[in-house]
């Protein structure tokens, strides 16, 4: 026997599955709005739809729920698909569509209101609050309630052509204005919007709600686990009194569970839309961005971000998951993968008095230290080089594992070097050091010979200028969201980006591809930028080496 699941949604599946219903059939969906760029939450829900209808041989559609035309665009539309399918996933047959079915939906809201259960009402907006009630507080009926099914068919007809400005009335269903449950108290399900839609043009000018568009489509499609995030609980009920009123051609059924929050970010369009729109971040795909297309731009590959959702697992209790999960899926995976190479930042010159003067060298280095099938890289040698600024004191502090006056130390793959003399400007800055190197050390340390630390370093001569882009958390608080008498731009984190613009790489990166993940030796996993240049590279740092953050 396999092992029972720990994902509630798959134990409810095999349950299913055991009593042969939907003829064992599993179909999910993946329905997301498109109002905004998919990010990192969206990524648990895609992982859960697409991932479960792997596991079960079944299917998984890609739904646009464009129910609201004001708030959507095509723009979203094709990043959300160019995002699926990088996150490694296929939807069956076409994307989909809810206003693929508006005639379908509307001709169902007709029956409705044939069947005496749904009416138009001429309550504005605030009016229909005020009767609506409260949790402690029972409704109340509208005085539109009881009107006869000509007059409810007559007002819809009118709403559909157009004859009726925004607001001055809506299809509600008729259930229960008395309801415990609020959703149930006579919900709207149409109302007029003289808006241009993306995908049916002016073809309507009312549109469905959610409650009303969702489980419909789920039917017309023949899903048969609607998985859908806790919020939607409480609309349970009215999913299935609109699929028990409806001649539906299956009975699907909602599930839900509970949403990815993430701390140090956040995880809601409206307000990632927000940061973009007041230009604090440079776009959707800005690399402090929790967006899917931002991690992709950071350096996140497809692999860490699946495997990330499967470490947080599927469950119904709400809560936030640390960042540092996401970072350490992403670390394991460049950590394996990512070939290793050498970056001077920082860059402090260095002068081989004794090396000769237009000599080179080429030396061969692992492109990964724990994988030869990874192959080897070249990197170039000389008089003049550079390392880190970071890298050398002139007095050693204790233990100090790098360069100082009168020590030496080891260049990575290539020899010990001696700092000979400190040369300053007029300021008193360090800004050359004349070293000497022992030719003896090349590539490994003499018998008896004991060199005190090693360091990275680039030949200044044969080396790529590249621009090196430090991102780290886009929030200096782990929830920016809970101070209620402040926004969550009050905590931004100012050096969520630090720029260094003169940095310089071995010789073998110049060119890479975007997207094309390294090591940066002792520095952290970076990845090529698309602003990259044939003059100049960019690389973005995706996650330091160790977890800086942790206390
Ligand atoms: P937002 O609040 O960010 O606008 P949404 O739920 O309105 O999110 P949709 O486009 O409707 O966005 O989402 C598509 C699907 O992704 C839905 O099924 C939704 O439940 C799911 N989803 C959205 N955000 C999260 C999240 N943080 N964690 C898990 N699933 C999510
Ligand atoms: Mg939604
Ligand atoms: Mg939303």
């Amino acid at each position: 026997d396999a092992p029972k699941s720990t994902n509630f949604i798959h134990q409810i599946i095999e349950q299913d599955l055991q009593q042969n219903l939907n003829d064992g059939k599993v179909v999910t969906r993946f329905p997301p709005e498109p109002n905004g760029y998919l990010h990192i939450g969206h990524a648990k829900s895609i992982c859960l739809n697409f991932g479960t209808a792997l596991k079960y041989g079944g299917e998984c559609n890609l739904r646009f729920d464009d129910t609201n035309p004001e708030k959507e665009s095509q723009e979203y539309i094709d990043s959300i698909i160019r995002d699926v399918r990088w996150l490694g996933f296929e939807w069956a047959g076409e994307v989909k569509y809810t206003s693929d079915y508006f005639q379908q939906l509307y001709d169902w809201a007709v029956h409705l209101i044939k069947e005496g259960k749904a009416y138009v009402d001429h309550l504005n907006a605030a009016e229909m609050r005020e009767y609506r009630g409260s949790l402690t507080e029972a409704g109340r009926n509208s005085p539109y309630r009881d009107r006869s099914v000509d007059e409810n068919l007559s007002f819809f007809e009118q709403m559909k052509k157009g004859e009726l400005e925004e607001g001055t009335c809506s299809l509600r269903l008729k259930i229960d204005m008395a309801s415990p449950n609020i959703n149930l108290r006579d919900p709207v399900i149409y109302r007029i919007r003289h808006a241009h839609h993306h995908q049916t043009g002016n073809d309507w000018c009312i549109y469905p709600s959610y409650d009303f568009a969702h489980g419909q489509s789920d039917a017309l499609e023949g899903i048969t686990h609607s998985i859908c995030t806790l919020e939607f609980e409480d609309h349970r009920p009215l999913y299935d009194w609109l699929i028990e009123n409806l001649p539906v051609p299956v009975v699907p059924r909602q599930y839900e569970f509970a949403r990815l929050n993430l701390n140090y970010t956040i995880t809601s369009k409206r307000k990632l839309k927000q940061l973009v729109d007041e230009k604090h971040v440079t776009n959707w795909d800005d690399p402090r961005m929790p967006t899917i297309s931002g991690l992709r731009r950071r350096g996140y590959t497809p692999a860490a971000i699946r495997q990330f959702c499967d470490m947080i697992g599927v469950t119904r209790s709400n809560g936030t998951v640390d960042m540092a999960m996401l970072e350490s899926a992403i670390r394991d995976d460049l950590d394996a993968n990512a070939p290793r190479a050498m970056c001077v930042t920082r860059p402090l010159k260095v002068t081989l008095v004794n090396y000769e003067e237009g000599k080179e060298e080429w030396f061969e280095l692992p492109a990964h230290p724990k994988d030869e099938s990874m192959g080897a890289r070249s990197v170039s040698f000389g008089r003049n080089l550079l390392i880190e600024q970071e890298d050398f004191e002139e007095v050693a502090p204790r233990k100090w594992k790098r360069l100082a006056a009168g020590e030496a130390v080891r260049l990575r793959g290539a020899y010990v070097i001696r700092c000979e003399e400190v040369i300053k400007n007029a300021e008193g800055e360090i800004i050359e050091l004349k070293c000497s190197y022992d030719p003896a050390t090349k590539g490994a340390n003499p018998e008896g010979y004991k060199a005190n630390g090693v360091i990275h370093w680039v030949n200044a001569d044969r080396s790529v200028p590249c621009e090196v882009r430090l991102y780290d958390r886009l929030f200096t608080e782990a929830n920016p969201e809970a101070d209620k008498d402040k926004s969550f731009l009050d905590f931004m984190n100012p050096e969520s980006l630090v720029v260094l613009a003169d940095a310089r790489a071995e010789p073998g990166l110049k060119d890479q591809a975007a997207e094309t993940n390294y090591q940066f030796e002792r520095l952290g996993y970076f990845v090529v930028d698309p602003d990259s240049t044939e003059e100049k590279m960019v690389f973005n740092r995706t996650v330091t080496l160790r977890d800086s953050w942790a206390k």
